[in-house]
């Protein structure tokens, strides 16, 4: 996990509503931080429950170094609870929180409040959501729920609106950029990046951000290749199917968009027909990331309507 006193400038609003609100004593018992993946939500449910615990005076909380949060960070705090999808089942399930709300229920074993974090909180299923409910509508007396999701429509309506929203503001591709460029490498193309696995930041740091450019380049040129008819589809799609799947959809996802604005800037309509029509079979490629079928064969037939594009299309780097 990043250090909890990195400065991540999208989440600084939030970071300061919540100071304020825990200064003055009025911290909401349960909170719906809300924040596309990778973009922080979880980060700050733990910057939240570290600032409970941490040793430091109240200004210099969470310090992240201290035994605290240090412990907080560890999942090895008995007053923080985590509550994840149980691996298998891909859900939260209503014997978890049922223990959650048992736990919550007890005295603290510190000082500090008692914090429970639920995380995706859409992967709650019904009866969890439920249960849930109960704890959110009588609150066990200074403990603090939160929960965080990337998709809180999914959560019921009741649960919602029993919880302070905290909306985390996608950040633009440009703050995104200088963030990557002030943590790590400068010299990455990390719009390329980002292209690549989406507008996940935290997920970028992690990455060989190196490698990631360095495959978006290569699928590119095969693409140009595929579509002047010189490309060995047969071949490309037994390497591709072996390996990044998913990373390869992402880059002709993206290379498709681009080439799509170029026709729609010079007005090459009949590209830009034939060019949509691949978006179809792209859609349905996606669709096979995480299943076990012949990924080599759905890539193969991938690049043969790739190939029917054909020329006229507008070249590389022609804006
Ligand atoms: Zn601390």
């Amino acid at each position: 996990m990043l250090p909890l006193t990195t400065p991540i400038p999208w989440l600084a609003p939030a970071q300061a509503q919540l100071r304020e609100a825990i200064a003055q004593d009025r911290l909401s018992h349960a909170l719906l931080i809300t924040a596309s993946p990778g973009q922080g939500g979880e980060w700050l449910a733990y910057w939240l429950a570290a600032s409970f615990h941490c040793e430091q005076t109240l200004e210099h909380r969470p310090c992240g170094s201290c035994r605290s949060c240090r412990r907080v960070i560890a999942d090895e705090q008995p007053d923080c609870l985590v509550l994840r999808p149980i691996e298998e089942s891909k859900e939260i399930r209503v014997d978890q929180v049922r223990d959650l709300t048992a736990e919550l229920s007890l005295t603290a074993y510190g000082a500090g409040r008692k914090v429970a974090i639920v995380s995706p909180a859409e992967k709650l299923n019904r009866a969890a959501a439920n249960a849930l409910l109960k704890t959110l509508e009588e609150p066990t007396r200074g403990s603090v729920l939160i929960l965080v999701s990337g998709e809180a429509k999914r959560l019921p309506p009741t649960v919602q609106s029993r919880c302070t929203r905290i909306r985390i503001a996608p950040p633009t591709e440009t703050s995104l950029v200088q963030w990557l460029q002030s943590q790590c490498d400068d010299s990455i193309d990390w719009r390329r990046v980002l292209a690549v696995i989406g507008a996940n930041p935290l997920a970028a740091l992690e990455v060989d951000a190196a490698a990631i450019v360095a495959l978006y380049d290569e699928t590119v040129r095969s693409l140009e290749r595929a579509r002047s008819g010189t490309l060995d589809a047969i071949e490309t799609a037994e390497i591709w199917g072996k390996d990044a799947y998913g990373l390869r959809i992402a880059c002709m996802e993206h290379w498709l968009l681009q080439q799509l604005r170029q026709c729609v800037a010079t007005d090459q309509k009949e590209v830009a027909a034939r060019l949509f029509e691949l978006q179809e079979p792209l859609r349905e490629a996606r669709q096979w990331i995480d299943s076990p079928i012949n990924k080599s064969l759905a890539l193969e037939r991938l690049l043969w309507s790739f190939n029917s594009v054909g020329a006229g299309a507008p070249s590389r780097g022609r804006a």
